[in-house]
């Protein structure tokens, strides 16, 4: 296990050395020149060195074993660094997931030893030109080579698309399709038949190395199939995504924040209309507030959704979904806002935060699109809807009213009215069998996204009011300043539900004209109008404690109570 100190050491030893190494000018650079820094990355990945793979590979093996909640906050770090460089280390570990989750004990000594021992990247090889989002349609085989009726190896014929470090890792996992079905295989550099194609010229993180492969009659042995049993691949790739989109989710939370940090100060200096930037809500309220408000909510759900793994909870794939899916959409809208921040020279390579927006931007693609996140929440939230004939929702409600009642300021009574509005919807949407239209039931995974966040932003504030948060918890926001968020984002959270889930359920023909007002009621509209009141006073006040004005705030809110 890493002690809070072991990994306060490991998040300042990584800030130490991109400080010295990888300063903005050379990010600047080196994302112009489209140039993976390959000697930083194995670097980085030296045990005699950074060592960072260390942190995710179990103790049994040579590593320091992470806990989820570990590599949580060492991918935040990263991302907050460079993205590109962030994607190559996060390659290694997805590359060698299936082998820490499905393969053989001889296998895993051997493969994650050597990613412990002497810091070999490795590389993920599942996306093909025509098997993206939907895997199963791989075309790529692994042929069985038998001697004496025993099989003694494979030939692996097919091509592989946009893989992470492609071009530059020593080892890389293939999914390949075995007479018995998709399969992982390990495949050395250099071995006959496999080749790379040159980097991809992309939009953004270009520090990273992303490549085409071509496997042309390559053969490996048979005990290069990871778990030693054929058709085990898309199962063992299902086992990790809870964790892995956690950890993709980490990267949108620390790109964006990446933007902020440069955006909330940028704002302190520019003067416009007499007065700096910092002090217009017109400027805050719209750029900078909701946004910290987004990638916060995101947080809550990936601290939890991190501690629940750790806990021993299980895959919890939607849970890593709800995660990856509010954290990638806020970091993206978190950059973008920070360009628009900074004006003119936001629009600048200089200022960096348009580079930082345009590496933020692939997060929302890989490990899931945005879509596919919510295709997987909805699909799997529907099951449980249809199981407890509605009440899902309505016991998350019930559960967010007594936290309400122990605690009333941390927006938990409003994330309820969400709870049941989002519960209304969705049996109107079984009533109606209106998920047979794909844009509801894509539709119904944001609402449910939003949902479970304000309910988890709630329940963070209120541990944080209780001492009880995770011990390495974000500490960014204190309790009040999180109680605060979590009011502003109940309050967003709610409307949208109560609004968009009329507009959908009415728009695809869910409710006749008579009823449209039944509807509404059962919505519970009108608490979820009252409930935004309060809501510009505490958007103040986030904003005077991102611009460390708290001081002043308190002063004229005791001047207003006098
Ligand atoms: C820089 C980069 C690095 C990558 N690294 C790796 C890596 O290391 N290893 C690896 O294996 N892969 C990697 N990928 C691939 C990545 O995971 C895929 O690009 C991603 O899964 C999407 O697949 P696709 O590009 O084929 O898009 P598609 O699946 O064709 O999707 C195109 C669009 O259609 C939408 N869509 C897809 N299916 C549906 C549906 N059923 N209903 C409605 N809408 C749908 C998508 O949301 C998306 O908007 C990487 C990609 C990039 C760009």
């Amino acid at each position: 296990m890493i002690t809070k100190k072991t990994l306060q050491l490991s998040l300042k030893s990584l800030r130490d050395f991109a400080k010295k190494r990888l300063p903005d000018e050379e990010l600047i650079a080196l994302d112009e020149r489209d140039e993976c820094p390959e000697d930083i990355v194995r670097y980085m990945s030296n045990p005699d060195k950074l060592g960072i793979q260390l942190l995710f590979i179990p103790e049994e093996y040579g590593g320091m074993g992470g806990s989820t909640f570990d590599v949580y906050l060492i991918c935040e770090q990263m991302a907050r660094i460079d993205l590109g460089v962030a994607t190559s280390l996060f390659a290694t570990f997805l590359g060698s997931d299936p082998i820490t989750f499905g393969a053989t004990p001889e296998q895993k000594k051997k493969w994650l030893g050597r990613i412990a021992d002497e810091g070999i990247l490795f590389a993920y090889g599942a996306t093909e030109p025509d098997a993206g989002s939907d895997l199963g349609a791989l075309k790529t085989t692994a042929d069985r080579v038998e001697k004496d009726g025993k099989i003694v190896g494979y030939k692996i014929n097919g091509s592989k698309q946009w893989i992470s470090n492609g071009g530059i890792a020593d080892v890389y996992t293939i999914l390949a399709n075995t007479p018995a079905g998709p399969s992982w295989f390990i495949v050395e550099k250099g071995v006959k038949g496999f080749a790379h194609d040159k980097p991809e010229d992309k939009h953004g993180i270009r520090l990273s190395n992303t490549a085409a492969l071509a496997l042309n009659d390559v053969y490996v042995d048979a005990d290069r199939l990871v778990g030693g049993v054929e058709g085990q691949g898309l199962l063992q790739a299902q086992m990790v995504f809870g964790y892995t989109r956690v950890m993709v989710a980490a990267f949108g939370l620390g790109a964006g924040w990446s933007a902020l940090d440069r955006a909330i100060p940028y704002s302190t200096k520019r003067i416009q209309a007499g007065t700096p930037l910092s002090e217009k809500q017109g400027y805050t309220h719209k750029l900078i507030v909701p946004n910290v408000v987004h990638l916060e909510a995101a947080r809550s759900y990936i601290e939890e959704t991190a501690q629940r793994i750790d806990a021993g909870e299980g895959n919890l794939n939607t849970e890593g979904a709800i995660a990856k899916y509010m954290a990638t959409e806020a970091g993206h809208a978190a950059a973008d806002a920070s360009i628009q921040a900074l004006g003119g020279y936001g629009y600048t390579h200089e200022y960096m935060v348009e580079k930082i927006s345009r590496d933020v931007r692939i997060t929302r693609i890989y490990e899931g699109t945005s879509e596919i996140m919510e295709m997987t929440i909805s699909r799997d939230r529907w099951q449980f809807h249809l199981k407890t004939r509605g009440q899902y929702y309505h016991e998350m409600g019930k559960d967010l009213e007594v936290l309400d009642a122990r605690n009333p300021v941390v927006g938990a009574g409003t994330a309820a009215l969400a709870a049941h509005a989002l519960a209304e919807v969705m049996e109107r949407a079984r009533v109606g069998r209106l998920t047979r239209y794909q844009h509801i039931l894509f539709r119904l995974g944001q609402l449910i996204a939003y949902t479970e966040c304000a309910g988890s932003l709630a329940r963070r504030a209120a541990l944080a009011a209780e001492g009880e948060l995770h011990e390495k918890a974000d500490e960014r926001f204190d309790a009040t300043a999180l109680a605060t968020l979590a009011r502003i984002f109940a309050r967003e959270a709610a409307l949208k539900v109560a609004e968009e889930g009329l507009q959908w359920v009415c728009g695809s023909g869910g409710v006749s004209d008579s009823d449209v007002a039944a509807f509404e009621a059962a919505l519970g509209s009108p608490a979820i109008h009252r409930a935004q009141e309060g809501l510009i006073a505490d958007m103040d006040y986030i904003a005077d404690v991102l611009y460390s004005r708290v001081a002043k705030h308190e002063e004229a809110a005791a001047l207003v109570g006098a």
